[in-house]
């Protein structure tokens, strides 16, 4: 069965041939090369060095998560509203997994009322802006992964990731804090979807170096990487339809003068290295620890 690999709510590149080939990316691992959905072997826990290509070895998925594929494809489910409505330009199919990488958010108590009186602002002017369910910071664009491809998937970011806390914050905390003070208007690649997003302004050093390891996982499988100019945001609000210029030209400005009047200041979002997830399809990875 052929698979478009279709990009999903981001502004992604047209698609091109590689993304419509549904046998495993060839540039892969020695462990991910298995096209079959059963659990793909790991070999020994031990890390040992792969000297015949000098790259990076894979570290093996511990048992617990490896269980965590072994569910069938049939169960695949997908619900669009659980997504706060981001992946609605997906094609659903059997099989297909929509998958992206993130920073979950917990909103503190002041962040959750100004989100209220937002939409208190946004009603007043006639938008269909809803709040989101959950929030986060993405990491990825969203993508389609076939179900055999999620374990060497997570796993390539996963080895990806030990590098990074090995290397970036080695000795330091895992947590660093980023600062979210702009409010800013987003739309999916086919304009289909108007976000309403808190953009980070600061710390985003780190969230630089985590694009480039996961955009290796992504070339890797044929997948869009991030965007060419990167907007890290939390995306507060969203609704059907391209809402933009109504947006701005309506009450953005207001939704801006609650943000700079916020008593406390601007909102610092703390994340935290440790956390970075992966979701795809009903599933959240979540990473082990180092
Ligand atoms: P998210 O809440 O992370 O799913 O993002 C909401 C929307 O923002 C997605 O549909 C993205 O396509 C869109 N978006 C548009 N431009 C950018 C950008 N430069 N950086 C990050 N996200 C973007």
């Amino acid at each position: 069965m052929i698979v478009n690999y279709r990009s999903s709510s981001s502004d992604e590149e047209p698609d091109n041939s590689s993304e419509n080939d549904s046998s495993p990316p060839r540039k892969r691992g020695k462990a991910t090369e298995t096209s079959t959905s059963e659990p793909l072997d790991y070999g020994s826990a031990k890390r040992t060095e792969d000297k015949s290509t000098n790259k990076t070895p894979r570290l093996p998925l511990p048992e617990s998560m490896k269980e965590m594929f072994r569910e069938p494809e049939e169960q695949w489910t997908d619900n669009t509203e659980e997504h706060g409505g981001r992946l609605g330009s997906f094609q659903h199919e059997r099989g297909n997994w929509v998958t992206y990488v993130f920073f979950p958010y917990k909103p503190e108590e002041s962040f959750v009322e100004l989100l209220i009186a937002f939409m208190v602002v946004t009603a007043a002017y006639g938008s269909p802006l809803i709040p989101s369910e959950e929030f986060h910071v993405s990491l990825s664009k969203t993508v389609v992964l076939r179900h055999h491809w999620i374990q060497p998937f997570i796993q390539s970011i996963w080895t990806s990731l030990t590098q990074f806390q090995k290397s970036v914050i080695s000795n330091q905390t895992s947590l660093f804090f980023c600062m979210a003070d702009k409010l800013r208007v987003y739309f999916n690649a086919e304009k289909t979807r108007t976000f309403l997003g808190m953009e980070i302004s600061t710390g985003t050093i780190q969230l630089l170096e985590l694009i480039k390891l996961v955009d290796q996982t992504m070339k890797e499988f044929n997948l869009s990487t991030f965007y060419k100019d990167p907007s890290f945001h939390v995306s507060l609000a969203w609704c059907v339809g391209d809402h933009t210029e109504r947006l701005k030209s309506a009450c953005l400005s207001e939704l801006q003068g609650l943000v700079d009047s916020h008593e406390d200041g601007p909102f610092y979002i703390r994340l935290n290295c440790k956390e970075l997830r992966c979701k795809s399809g009903n599933k959240v990875f979540l990473f082990p620890q180092q």
